[in-house]
Order: structure tokens, then sequence, then C-alpha cells
């Protein structure tokens, strides 16, 4: 009998191993994700159609490739990342297999355009089911941008298995949040059909996780750091009665790749033994890094199951860091060091009328002083407040001079001039030497020069930061209305004001219904006047509307910031000297007065020596 064993022909086994790499969209994407950041991108687009079942494109900013190692990219094994065993010891890269362009290409219509820096011109290839139909140079961005069409068009089996879109596209957009929770300081794009579902800046962790799951996730994270010699691990946990009935937020990372691992969620949910309701699942963003040498990547096709050397240490030490974590948030809130401790501050406000704007007036703080300036935005300066915060409430300290002076000051809520800011001498203080110029801008006199502010960014920043406030410690105040407000909204309108409605109840806004098409209002924050309201909803929806619904805006941010603008004065507004003082005060007191909630400038200064030089 003759021999019957042959080798597969290439294409047939890069099929067969496209099998295991590629099992829907999703997968596409997280390979071309990996291969862009293993070439260096700082910016990533991603675009799909019909949840990548039509198209697939991936355009990165990377390192590109030349024309021979295009075309080789696409060669099973064929890799630009490891040369000998040993190196899988020591993977810097996500990718090392070079199996997934192969298996790819194996499986749709795939077009690769690249283009190294400082070539003149990139390279274009298109292949289909293995065969390359075409190769040309073409003029292309610095980068690499990776199209595939009609996935699995070959194989309709596979193609009759993939779910329906709504389900691939989640998918699709589960790889892609795991891939962007990774590498929070490259920036991403994600794109489906028309409408954009993702667009993270370039930010540190918090931020990142904040971008994608909404700013309410920002005030449940507790962070976890611990470094010990095998094991270094960062991140953050869920506070405990934020923990969800689904297993939703729960990632690990292992030197930036995301992995699963039933073995060290086990550890984490140890960790909040007591803490948990039932059937509740804790969320947690935890970052490992280990020494390469102690992980085997190697032992599944998609890579998201690893190996560890010494896993019983890896759960000891992961479990204690959380406890721990846990244990100090449980404690002493205040110790969690990236929580806003001057939100924990209550205010004395209670026998105050209401004003707009409202002002509370730092008086150690000098703008134009580096160093406070820092000082304000970060927790030291709580520490050096809350003595005279304090006696407010005690009045028990009134023989210290420095503390009645404080008290003083609030309760005359700050007619005066900061001293440090506006000259030196009390008499000169209380001139108020504030003028409005062309009913836009407030011109105040420095020590040593003039000062520009733009009062319609100042009362802005004031505002918004009052809002911030407000929705977060829940303590705004409301105008009851006499004859509650009906107003009319499209059903769309209607949607996205319920996804808002908890926190515009905690800026002052009192719903008393809620129907299909229309609201009624019951009760208004103070700083609102009534016929304002419809303007300031209207508003406030349509910026909702830009910011394509289920993104990662960021809710709290968004509302204060509408709200802001819209509340505050406009340019063409007159104002009075106190009106002007108010703003001037309320500003300084803010925490980043220098710039409005969408970062434009908020004053100029003019120095003395700039207006005497005009004068040379
Ligand atoms: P692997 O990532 O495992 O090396 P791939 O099949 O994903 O295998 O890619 C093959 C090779 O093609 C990579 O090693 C790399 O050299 C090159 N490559 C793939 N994608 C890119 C990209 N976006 N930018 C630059 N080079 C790339
Ligand atoms: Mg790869």
């Amino acid at each position: 009998m003759s021999d019957v064993i042959h080798l597969l022909p290439d294409h047939v086994a890069n099929q067969i191993a496209a099998g295991e790499v590629v099992q829907r969209p999703a997968s596409v994407i997280k390979e071309l994700l990996e291969n862009a950041i293993d070439a260096k991108a700082r910016n990533i687009q991603v675009f799909i159609k019909e949840a990548g079942k039509i198209l697939i494109k991936v355009v990165d900013d990377g390192v590109g490739m030349s024309i021979t190692d295009a075309r080789l990219s696409f060669e099973r094994h064929a890799t630009s990342k490891i040369k000998t065993a040993e190196d899988l010891f020591q993977l810097q890269t996500k990718g090392f297999r070079g199996e997934a362009l192969a298996s790819i290409a194996a499986i749709a219509h795939v077009e690769l355009k690249t283009k190294r820096e400082g070539d003149e011109i990139g390279t274009c290839i298109k292949i289909e089911g293995s065969q390359v139909v075409a190769q040309e140079p073409c003029t292309t961005a610095t980068g690499t941008s990776l199209t595939v069409k009609n996935l699995f068009y070959n194989i309709p089996a596979r193609r009759n298995f993939l779910k329906s879109d709504t389900v691939e596209t989640r998918h699709i957009v589960d790889e892609f949040q795991r891939v962007a929770l990774a590498h929070p300081n490259i920036t991403f794009t994600l794109v489906h059909n028309t409408g954009e579902l993702f667009q993270l800046p370039s930010a540190n962790y918090r931020q990142r996780i904040t971008n994608i799951f909404g700013g309410k996730t920002n005030e449940k994270l507790v962070p976890v750091n611990e470094e010990t010699e095998i094991l270094t691990i960062s991140g953050f946990v869920g506070k405990p009665q934020f923990a969800k009935r689904t297993r939703g937020e729960q990632f690990f990372f292992v030197n930036d790749r995301f992995i699963k691992s039933p073995y060290l969620n086990h550890a984490v949910t140890a960790a909040f033994e007591g803490l948990l309701k039932d059937n509740a699942f804790p969320s947690y963003f935890l970052y490992l890094k280990v020494d390469p040498k102690s992980i085997d990547i190697n032992i599944h096709p998609t890579k998201t199951e690893i190996k560890f050397d010494d896993e019983h240490a890896l759960y000891a030490i992961m479990r204690s860091a959380i406890k721990h974590s846990l244990g100090q948030f449980n404690v002493a809130p205040i110790l969690d060091f990236d929580r806003d401790p001057t939100m924990d501050t209550p205010y004395n406000y209670e026998n105050k009328q209401a004003t707009t704007p409202k002002v509370e007036v730092d008086r150690n703080f000098n703008p134009f002083k580096e160093e406070q300036n820092r000082g304000r935005s970060f927790s030291p300066s709580f520490r050096r407040e809350t003595p005279s915060w304090e006696s407010l409430y005690t009045g028990l300290n009134t023989e210290q001079p420095e503390n009645s002076e404080e008290l003083r000051q609030i309760e005359f809520e700050s007619e005066e001039v900061t001293g440090n800011l506006f000259g030196a001498s009390k008499s000169e203080e209380s001139q108020h030497s504030t003028f409005q110029l062309n009913k836009k801008f407030i011109i105040s006199t420095l020590k040593n020069g003039m000062l520009v502010i733009d009062q319609h960014r100042a009362h802005t920043r004031i505002l918004y930061e009052e809002l911030l406030k407000s929705i977060t410690v829940h303590a705004a105040v409301s105008q009851q209305l006499l004859f509650p407000l009906q107003l009319q909204f499209s059903q769309n309108e209607i949607r996205l004001l319920k996804g808002i409605k908890d926190a515009l109840e905690n800026t002052g806004f009192i719903f008393s219904e809620i129907r299909k098409d229309s609201i009624e209002i019951s009760g208004i924050p103070t700083t609102v006047s009534e016929s304002e309201v419809e303007m300031l909803l209207e508003q406030l929806l349509a910026d909702f509307e830009n910011e394509v619904p289920g993104n990662n805006f960021s809710q709290t941010d968004l509302l204060a910031k509408s709200l802001a603008k819209s509340m505050a004065v406009k340019s063409g507004n007159l104002l009075n000297p106190t009106e002007q003082q108010h703003i001037v005060n309320g500003l300084f007191a803010c925490k980043e007065p220098t710039l409005t909630p969408s970062n434009k400038p908020v004053f100029i200064t003019l120095p003395v020596e700039e207006i005497e030089k005009k004068f040379m």
C-alpha cells in the first residue's frame, strides 16, 4: 500500500490555525490592537461595520513595516518579536506566535497599508483567502492600517455561527476595553458604523477606568498598592457597597496583558469576605507586574490564560493587599488619598441667604505663587484648613486670633479681597478696586499690575466647582415652586433625562413626575430662575445627546459643565461692583481658577513692567 501522509498546503494549515485564533470579529480586533501596541503606537483607531462582520479596520501610528516585512507578516510563524526559544521566557510584547495575520488572511479579505517613518512611500498588500491578489507601493501615513472585510467568507459554517450584531459588538467592546484599560497612555477610538462608541484620551489608570465606565466609578474605587519581591500590584477594587449582581467589571492584567484567572479571582473574593451581600460580585481593576520568567503565557492560543510559577504566593499577597486596602478604607475613608477630602467638609451655608454667586475665600491663596497654588489642589491644603473649619462648628477657638479672623472672613462672605493677592494693607484691600470693561471683562488691580478676568468664564468655573460639589455630596438646596413647571420633551430626551435624573436632583431639581414625553418639576436650584429652567435643560440634553449615548463620558462632569455654562453670567451682562467682587473672590477660592472646565484661560495678568514697556 502506498504512503498516505502528506503535508497540508499552507492555506489549509492557516485556516485550521485560524479556527483557534479567530473565533469571532472580536478576536480579530484583539490581535490587531495588540500588534499596534507592539508597534509602539500612541494613537489607535478602530472602525467596525455591522459588528465587525462586514468590516474591521485598525489604524495605528506605530513604527510601520518595510516592503519585505509587510509581505512576510502574513506568513505563518513569521514574527519580529522573538528569535529563539529562550526569548519565550522574557516576553516584552503581546504577540510572539506569528500566527495572527496569517490566520486572519486565510479567512477574510485583507488589505494592509503600512509605512515606516522616514520612508517616502508605503506598501499596500491585498490578500484573500491566503492568496496575495495585489502588492503595490502606495501613499499612506506613517504606521499601519489593516482592513479586514467579510470575515469567514470562505467558511460559511463559521459565519453562520456568529451571533447577533448586538452580541458580537458586546464581545468587541469587551476586547477593546481590556486592551484600553491595560494601556491608559495610548489614545483609543472605537467607531461602530457611523457612531463613536469610545473616544479615550491618553490618561492615567484611574482616569481611563472612569472614562470607560463613567464618572460615577471614580468615587467607588479603592486604591490597592503592594510591592513585594515576586509581585507588584497596583490598581483598584470597588467599594463593597457598590458590588454588582453580575460579574461585570473584573479585570486582571499581568504585565499589561488582560488575563483570566479563576484562582486569583478567588483570592480577591476571599479578601472581600464578610463585606459583600450574598450573590454580589466585587469589581476590580488589578494590574500585576511579575518577572516574565515566572509566567508561561503560551498555554492558550488567545493568550488569556497564563501559568504562574508561584501561584500560592501570589494568592496570599493579593488577598492580603486587598484586605489591607479595604480595611483602611473602612476604618478611615479619609485615608483614601485619591479622594478629594474637601468633598467631606460640611459648609456653613445653612444660615445664609442664597446669593449668586456663592463665595468662599481662602485668605492664604495666591494664584501667582507656584507653591501655594499647587498645594491647594491636593490634600495638604485640606489639613491646613481643617482647624478653621472645625472652629466654625465648635466656636471654641475664638481666643486664637488666626481662627477668629478666618471666621469673620467667612461669615461676611468675603466682601474683602484676599490680602496676599491684592496688596498688603487692609485699607487698600477694602477699596473694591474692580471695574467692568465692555460688559465682558472684570479689571482688577494687583500689587504689581493688572488682572483682566473674563466674567463669563470666571463665573462658569465657580459654578462648575459648586455643582460638582453639590452633585457629589448631595448638598444642594431647592426652591419649591408654587406651581409646578410642565415641560415637553422628545422621548429620546426623556430617556436621556431619566439617565441623569439622580445627578440633577443633587443640584436642586425636584422632578415630581416624568411621563412619556413631558415632565413636571416642583423644585429648582436656588441659583436658577424659573424662566431659565427650560433653556437650561434643553441645553443640557443637547450636550448629552452629542456625547453619543453609552460611551465613556463622565456624567457628573458633563452635567456640571453644561449647567455651569448655561447658568453663568454672559458677556454683555452689566455687573455692579458687588457682583464683580463676588466673581473675583469666588474665582480665587476655586481649586483651579486659571482655566474653565473646558480648559480655556479665565484671566490674564498685565505686570506693571509690561505696561511700562508700552510707554517707552
Ligand atoms: P506576532 O504579533 O505574534 O508577531 P502577527 O501575525 O500578529 O504575529 O504579526 C506578524 C508580524 O507582523 C509582527 O511580528 C510584526 O513584525 C508585524 N506587524 C503586524 N502588525 C503590525 C503593525 N500594526 N505595525 C507594525 N508591524 C506589524
Ligand atoms: Mg500579533
